[in-house]
């Protein structure tokens, strides 16, 4: 038995006779890792360790009891065969996770954060898919292709907005992230990368550390945006401000507000890092970058127009953490307002988000032609060749 780690949870010495208890349990499977969310009713103390033959990895918590059912779970899933849980001891509440192959397990504790208890991550990392994923990026490069790095905002713990109707803005964003990706994907000369691909939280550093593994040449951050007043409407679309150069108050209240899907989401300390602090460059490409930001935001807001409404006529600036890749051009796009009912049920037709989807390609390949990237009159991979 190999104790892989002890954490100890802040706890006052009066709740220590109260018993924890886990009230809900959650799965999110990414290409990576899969990752269990157990809702806590309060912090807990924890040892987790492997087991081999067969593989399993084990959870004991101290003074706690189990409310939930892991038969709620969708398992198996790539990573996870079964979930059993039992009382080795008196006070502790002992999971048992069988898993298919070795497995690193990396586990942490979220505080309460809007609306979310206090939660125990357990991450199961995948060693191998980290490789392959360079290998893919590797063999994109060969191909000259432009990459698009498209970025579904939120995912998994972190639903972001929710509408009067309870559609999701992480649902959306990956909806239209999707079919933004297949239109790159079929234009000659350009190439896609999903930053996530289902439903799962990717941390805000990790997105720009996957779209610089990628040699992404572009980077679009797609979220809705959210607001108590329901009848507010339109879309928006936000480049990089440095230090002090943002817009406005509101501007810098949304980043605000996007850069805390950290801690809704569940990013482990070891994946919370400002990539923008991370990445020194210098002030001439730095600026080079940041312009180029702007003509691409003005040409998507020029195409989303046609669209639907508008909720701010110019790109707006502030410092959004996932916009980080500062040797790209990069934007935010804040498709529209999930909190207006009437924008809502826009949001989830599926021939709406394809007009969004239309827009952000048209904008982006515009971009690319602009710079001299990309033919005037390229043509599209598998239709009829245009001269
Ligand atoms: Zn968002």
């Amino acid at each position: 038995m190999i104790l892989l780690s002890v954490v100890l949870g802040a706890m006052p010495l009066s709740a220590r006779a109260t018993e924890a208890s886990i009230q809900d349990m959650r799965l999110w499977t990414a290409p990576d890792h899969s990752r269990l969310v157990l809702d806590l009713t309060r912090s807990v103390k924890y040892q987790v360790f492997r087991l081999h033959d067969p593989e399993r990895v084990v959870i004991d918590i101290e003074h706690a009891r189990l409310k939930a059912s892991p038969a709620k779970l969708k398992l198996p899933d790539p990573v996870i065969q079964a979930v059993r849980y039992g009382t080795p001891a008196k006070g502790v509440l002992r999971l048992v996770i069988d898993v298919k192959e070795q497995v690193k397990p990396r586990t942490f504790l979220l505080k309460p954060m809007q609306g979310k208890p206090n939660r125990l991550v357990v991450d199961l990392l995948r060693p191998e898919t980290e490789q392959k994923a360079a290998i893919i990026a590797s063999d994109k490069r060969r191909s000259r292709d432009i990459i698009v790095a498209v970025d579904a905002g939120h995912g998994g713990e972190d639903p972001g907005a929710i509408g009067p109707r309870g559609l999701k803005e992480k649902t959306v964003t990956l909806a239209v992230a999707k079919k933004l990706a297949s239109l790159i994907d079929r234009q000659q000369g350009m190439r896609a990368v999903l930053i996530r691909k289902g439903d799962y939280f990717v941390p805000l550093g990790k997105r720009v550390r996957l779209a610089r593994a990628a040699h992404a040449d572009m980077m679009i951050s797609i979220h809705a945006d959210s607001v108590r007043i329901r009848s507010v409407k339109g879309c928006s679309v936000y480049t990089l401000s440095e230090r002090g150069a943002t817009t406005d108050k509101a501007a810098q209240a949304l980043a605000a507000k996007e850069n805390a899907a950290d801690e809704i989401g569940g990013a482990p300390l070891d994946e919370v890092d400002d990539p923008m602090v991370s990445k020194i460059l210098g002030d001439m490409f730095r600026r080079d970058a940041l312009n180029s930001s702007q003509i691409l935001a003005e040409k998507m807001l020029a195409r989303l127009k046609k669209t639907g409404p508008v909720k701010y006529g110019i790109p707006k600036r502030a410092r959004f953490v996932v916009l980080g890749a500062l040797e790209i051009p990069s934007v935010l796009v804040e498709l529209d307002y999930i909190s207006n009912p009437e924008r809502e049920r826009k949001l989830r037709d599926a021939s709406h988000q394809q007009r969004l989807a239309s827009a952000l390609f048209d904008a982006s390949r515009q971009f690319f032609e602009q710079m001299g990237r990309l033919g005037k009159q390229a043509s599209l991979k598998h239709g009829s060749t245009v001269l």
